[in-house]
């Protein structure tokens, strides 16, 4: 009996492994009136940039975790982002950036908190997740293991954008605390990235250089694992940005996990429920990004907007957005 030939469509569809990627560069009162057109294309096109960055390593069969590592690293070294270069001032008027980066199979991960002048942020978590034996270091211990490692520094000028001195001056002026998208005129944003690989692995990262003004070695909820970063095979891999406080308090990452887990909730109604739900309870107010294993991906807020971009061949869904 001859046998018909597959359209070569439905051959690449049932041969394609889903591969999906997520990452946002921030949250809060982005309104579009706000925004120039210039810059709104300057942001769309580091988004995109950076999206193409972690993609370009899942199509290629690259892990979750490289393609995660290498999206941060691109929003990192550029200035728009508070992350890495462009990371927001201290009270005392320096860097002190936080980064974590967790892969679901193993439930592996690496943080660092309030270090200075490291480069990469995120690259020293993974380092210290593959290298240190820990999961969490921070301050000058962290530094003297990044310089162990050879993990790249920089001059503390590399860092310093005229925006961000601005913003810690109007910071002073009100005696405030601030996350760096929150005044109006203000337009920049923690970084994160989700993924998963064709092995069917979730990763999830996170940089930022915290709030304007921050002391006392204020730490925020990206570096802490469960409440700004998580990944989990068993169900998603989450990122997150906002008030770090009311995240730490919440454990709003591993709780989307959680609820899917335990609950048996979708990634979308999970995520949505964390944040328009949970996290409203406690006066939170920011979003995240989120990928399960099957290549879904949901990006819910209850800000005005959220920096943001995505891809997913499981729907063929592709899109960058910053406004809600
Ligand atoms: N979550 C960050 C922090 O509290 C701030 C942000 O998302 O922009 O440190």
């Amino acid at each position: 009996m001859r046998t018909r030939p597959i359209p070569a469509t439905f051959t690449t569809h049932i041969m394609e492994k889903p591969i999906a990627l997520a990452l946002h560069g921030g949250c809060g009162t982005i309104l579009r009136q706000n925004l120039s057109a210039s810059e709104e294309a300057a942001y769309e096109a580091a988004l995109s940039e950076a999206l193409e960055a972690g993609w370009r390593h899942l199509e290629g069969g690259a892990s979750a975790l490289i393609a995660v590592e290498a999206t941060v690293r691109a929003l990192e070294d550029c200035p728009l982002f508070n992350a890495g270069r462009g990371s927001v001032f201290t009270a005392a008027g320096i860097h002190e950036m936080d980064a974590a980066i967790m892969e679901g199979l193993h439930r592996r991960a690496g943080a660092v908190a309030g270090v200075r002048q490291v480069r990469n942020p995120i690259s020293l978590a993974r380092t210290v997740m593959e290298h240190s034996g820990f999961v969490l270091l921070c301050g000058e211990g962290a530094e003297t293991f990044a310089r162990e490692q050879g993990i790249p520094f920089e001059e503390a000028d590399y860092f310093a954008t005229e925006a961000r001195w601005r913003q810690l001056v109007a910071a002073r002026g009100k005696a405030a605390v601030v996350m760096d998208h929150d005044p109006a005129e203000v337009k920049f944003g923690t970084v994160g990235a989700v993924a998963l690989d064709q092995e069917g692995n979730l990763a999830a990262a996170t940089s930022t250089g915290g709030l304007t003004n921050k002391r006392y070695g204020r730490i925020g909820d990206s570096p802490i694992i469960g409440s700004g970063t998580y990944a989990d095979n068993r169900s998603c891999a989450v990122s997150c940005t906002g008030y770090g406080e009311e995240f730490i308090r919440s454990t709003v990452a591993r709780d989307v996990a959680a609820r899917m887990e335990l609950l048996g909730e979708s990634l979308d109604i999970a995520a949505a429920h964390v944040i328009h739900e949970r996290l409203l309870e406690v006066n939170g107010s920011g979003g995240l990004i989120a990928v399960d294993g099957a290549g879904n991906i949901t990006l819910p807020f209850n800000t005005e907007g959220m920096y943001r971009a995505w891809r997913s061949n499981k729907d063929n869904s592709h899109g960058v957005a910053i406004f809600s």
